[in-house]
């Protein structure tokens, strides 16, 4: 049998389906969030990977910020959960999950059996999530991907000192405007997410081993400096950004075999 996890986010939507609650079988991701018809597209796309049809998933849990008003779902379940359950079964080890979204960084610690012991949020400011990237790219005129490589070739990174988006652009541009290389503003760009999103996490205590989740996760400049900040390795996969979709698609299997006792209906 299969379950579908849905993960509506700010800026993305992704999608999981799990067989029999212990096999990845598809996933899918939608450059488009909540408010969009992003979550239908990513939901028509899996179905599409996979060869399955609706009347194939026997259950669907939604999570993320849109999952409140997404009616296609069977129930919704917080990301905080979702992450936690995802990263759980992949990562058995992992006691502090660092995930960076869109709009807010969020660090989880978990105890051995998976289950959240604390976490700290930041969805106040966009300096320290996905959105500072995605403004810094937007400036400098280049896309998301090719952020780590810019700062995997900085020979001295800029310090990005301002605590404001809107201030720190300024900054960027005026650093430009000197002859500052584009290598070295975007290191420090970089550098500027992992040190608030390391500041949230010491508040915290940052217990190994550590994963980082969300979209972020796959810019190995943010990644390497985070991992510097906290004296740690940072663990992640080719499933980081999937990670809310994955926990939503083992709880879509859970919230199934309680109600069904685990019995197929064919
Ligand atoms: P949400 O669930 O809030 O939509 P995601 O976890 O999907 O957030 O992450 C989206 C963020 O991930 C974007 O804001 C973007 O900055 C970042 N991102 C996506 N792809 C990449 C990439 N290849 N390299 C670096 N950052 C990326």
């Amino acid at each position: 049998m299969y379950t579908l996890g849905i993960d509506i986010g700010s800026t993305t939507s992704k999608c999981v389906i799990l067989e029999d609650g212990s096999k990845i079988i598809a996933k899918s991701l939608v450059q488009a969030g909540t408010g969009t018809d992003g979550p239908e597209r990513a939901y028509n796309e899996i179905l599409d990977a996979s060869k399955l049809k609706k009347e194939d998933i026997a259950h669907i849990v939604a999570t993320g910020y849109g999952r409140a008003i997404y009616t296609s779902a069977n129930a919704d379940m917080s990301e905080l959960s979702c992450h936690a359950k995802g990263v759980h079964f992949l990562f058995p080890d992992v006691r502090t999950i660092i995930d960076i979204g869109g709009q807010d960084a969020k660090v989880i610690r978990l105890n051995q059996q998976g289950i959240i012991d604390s976490f700290l949020m930041n969805d106040k400011c966009a300096a320290g999530t996905g959105r500072f990237l995605d403004v810094m790219a937007n400036i400098l005129q280049i896309s998301i991907n090719e952020l780590e490589v810019y700062a995997s070739k900085a020979d001295n990174p800029v310090k990005i000192s301002s605590t404001c988006t809107v201030f720190a652009e300024s900054e960027v541009i005026s650093q430009l405007a000197k002859g500052v290389t584009i290598e070295n503003v975007v290191a420090g760009i970089c550098e500027s997410v992992a040190s608030r999103v390391a500041a949230l996490a010491k508040r915290n205590r940052v217990e190994e081993k550590v994963y980082m989740s969300g979209g972020v996760a796959q810019n190995a400049g943010v990644r390497n400096a985070l991992a510097k900040e906290l004296g740690t390795e940072i663990l992640f996969s080719e499933y980081s950004q999937y990670m809310g979709a994955l926990g939503a698609a083992i709880a879509a299997y859970e919230k199934w075999r309680k109600e069904t006792g685990g019995k197929d209906h064919e």
